[in-house]
C-alpha cells in the first residue's frame, strides 16, 4: 500500500483510503428536515418547512406524508455493497484487471463505508424513521455508518438504541460557549440549542460513545463512536484550542473544517481571512503535537488530516442526483453549476455507470488537475491532495463525458510552489 504522511481520524477512513479502483465510500442525503438556521448551511434548508419535494428518493407517492426506503436501497446501498463484496472475493490479481486496482493496493479487504451528511438533521423528528430504516439497511450489508447530527433530538432512549448500532456520530459543536454556538444555528443568545447539544454529548459520553468499540484489529473496530464537528470561523477561531483540547481528553474525534462556499455558506461572513485561518491551522497542528503528541500535515480542507475523496467516493444527493463529492453540488445563487454524473434514479446501474464516467475515471480518480495544486510541493508529498469545493476554479463547467481536459484549480493559501 503506498505510504502517506501520519493523519488523524476525522470521518471513516477519510485520508486513510487508498486507490482501489472501486467506490468506497458514499454520502447520502436525505430530505432537508431542520429546526436550525446555520449562517453557513450548504443546503440551506427551510425551518419549521417539512421537505415534502416529489423529486426526493424518499418520496412516497401514495403517502406523501411518509417517507419510502426502497430507493436507497435497491439502487445506492446494495450495488455500493455489492461491487464492494465482488472485489473482497476476487484476487489480487483479478482486482488488477476488473477493477483496475493499482497492484500495490491489491491487497485486503474492504469495509463500505457510508455517511449521512447534516445536509437536514437526520435525527429530527419528520427525518427519524428515514434514518432508522438506513441505520437498519446499512447494518445487514454490513456497511460502516457515519452520522452527521446537531444532537440535541438524541434523548436517553434513542441514544440507547444507537449505542447499540456500529455507528459513529458526529455532533454539531461550533463552540462550547452559549450564546456563541446558539448564533451560529441562527438563534439568540439564550435560545435553546446549546443547552439540548450539551445534554446531548454528556448523554452520548455515558452511553459509552466515546469508548472503543468492537474487537480491536477486526474492520468494525472504532477507537471511538463519537466526535464533535466545526468548521473554522470567525466566532470560533480563538476557541478552536479549547475544543480541540476537549475534543482529545474526551477520546472524542475532532472534525473541523473550513467553510464550503455553497448554499448559505456562499455569503457567510464567518469566512475568516487566509492569515487567519492558516494561523488557526499552525496554532491547532502545534497543541496537538506539543501536547497530544500528534501528528499531522497542513492540508487545505481539514484540521488533521487531507481529503483524499477523489479515489474513493461519491456523493447521492436527496434527490438521487450522483456528485464526485459535495464540493460538486451547484450553487444557483452564486452562478456555481454543478457536476452531475447521472441519478440513481435510472437504476440499480446508475451509481457504478457515475463511477465509471470519462470524467471519474480519467481525469477527477486519477487527479488530472492542472493549475497552481498541479505544482505544489504539499501534493507532490502527499500533504494536500487539493479540494474539488474550495479550490477549483468554478467557473469552468464539468463535462462528465469529457475524459481529457483537466480539472483547472486556484490553489490556496497553503500552497507550496515547487
Ligand atoms: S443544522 Fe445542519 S441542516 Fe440544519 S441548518 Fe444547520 S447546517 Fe443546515
Ligand atoms: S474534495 Fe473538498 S469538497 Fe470534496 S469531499 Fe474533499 S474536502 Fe470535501
Ligand atoms: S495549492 Fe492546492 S495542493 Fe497546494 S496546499 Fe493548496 S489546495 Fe493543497
Amino acid at each position: 500500500m503506498s505510504r502517506e504522511p501520519p493523519r488523524q481520524i476525522v470521518q471513516a477512513g477519510l485520508g486513510t483510503t487508498p486507490d482501489r479502483g472501486v467506490i468506497q465510500s458514499l454520502w447520502i442525503e436525505q430530505p432537508a428536515n431542520c429546526d436550525l438556521q446555520c449562517p453557513y448551511c450548504f443546503c440551506a434548508t427551510r425551518r419549521g418547512v417539512r421537505d415534502l419535494d416529489p423529486e426526493n428518493l424518499a418520496y412516497d407517492q401514495a403517502n406523501p406524508e411518509r417517507y419510502r426506503v426502497d430507493l436507497y436501497v435497491t439502487n445506492i446501498l446494495k450495488p455500493f455493497a455489492e461491487k464492494i463484496a465482488a472485489w473482497n472475493e476476487a484476487t489480487p490479481e483479478e482486482r488488477v484487471a476488473l477493477f483496475d486496482c493499482p497492484p500495490e493496493n491489491a491487497e485486503g479487504h474492504i469495509r463500505g463505508k457510508v455517511a449521512i451528511p447534516g445536509a437536514g438533521e437526520p435525527f429530527h423528528p419528520d427525518s427519524l424513521w428515514l434514518t432508522r430504516a438506513l441505520i437498519r439497511e446499512t447494518a445487514k450489508l454490513d456497511l460502516h455508518l457515519t452520522i452527521f447530527t446537531t444532537g440535541h433530538w438524541i434523548d436517553d432512549s434513542l441514544a440507547e438504541e444507537l449505542a447499540a448500532e456500529d455507528i459513529v456520530l458526529l455532533v454539531k459543536c461550533n463552540s462550547r460557549k452559549k450564546a456563541v454556538q446558539n448564533r451560529f444555528v441562527g438563534q439568540r443568545a439564550n435560545g435553546y440549542f446549546f443547552d439540548k447539544r450539551e445534554e446531548a454529548l454528556q448523554r452520548l459520553m455515558r452511553f459509552g460513545f466515546n469508548r472503543p468499540f468492537g474487537e480491536p484489529g477486526s474492520d468494525r473496530y472504532q477507537e471511538t463512536r463519537l466526535g464533535i464537528v466545526t468548521s473554522v470561523m470567525r466566532a470560533n477561531l480563538r476557541e478552536l484550542p479549547d475544543l480541540l483540547r476537549f475534543a482529545r481528553r474526551n477520546n472524542i474525534i475532532f472534525d473541523c473544517d473550513t467553510i464550503l462556499e455553497r448554499g448559505r455558506g456562499s455569503k457567510c461572513p464567518e469566512i475568516p481571512s487566509d492569515e487567519e485561518t492558516s494561523a488557526a491551522f499552525h496554532e491547532l497542528q502545534r497543541i496537538d503535537r506539543e501536547e497530544f503528541g500528534k501528528r499531522w500535515d497542513i492540508s487545505r480542507s481539514y484540521i488533521g488530516t487531507t481529503c483524499d475523496r477523489f479515489r474513493h467516493h461519491l456523493y447521492v444527493d436527496k434527490r438521487g442526483f450522483i456528485y464526485p463529492c459535495v464540493g460538486c453540488l451547484g450553487d444557483e445563487g452564486s452562478g456555481v453549476p454543478p457536476v452531475i454524473l447521472g441519478n440513481v434514479k435510472d437504476g440499480p446501474q446508475a451509481l457504478y455507470q457515475a463511477w465509471e464516467t470519462p470524467l471519474m475515471k480519467n481525469i477527477i480518480r486519477l487527479h488530472r488537475y492542472e493549475g497552481p495544486c498541479k505544482t505544489c510541493l504539499n501534493y507532490e508529498e502527499h500533504k494536500c491532495y487539493s479540494c474539488l469545493g474550495r479550490c477549483r476554479n468554478l467557473e469552468v463547467r464539468l463535462d462528465p463525458q469529457d475524459g481529457q481536459t483537466p480539472v483547472s484549480m486556484k490553489g490556496c493559501w497553503n500552497n507550496r510552489a515547487k
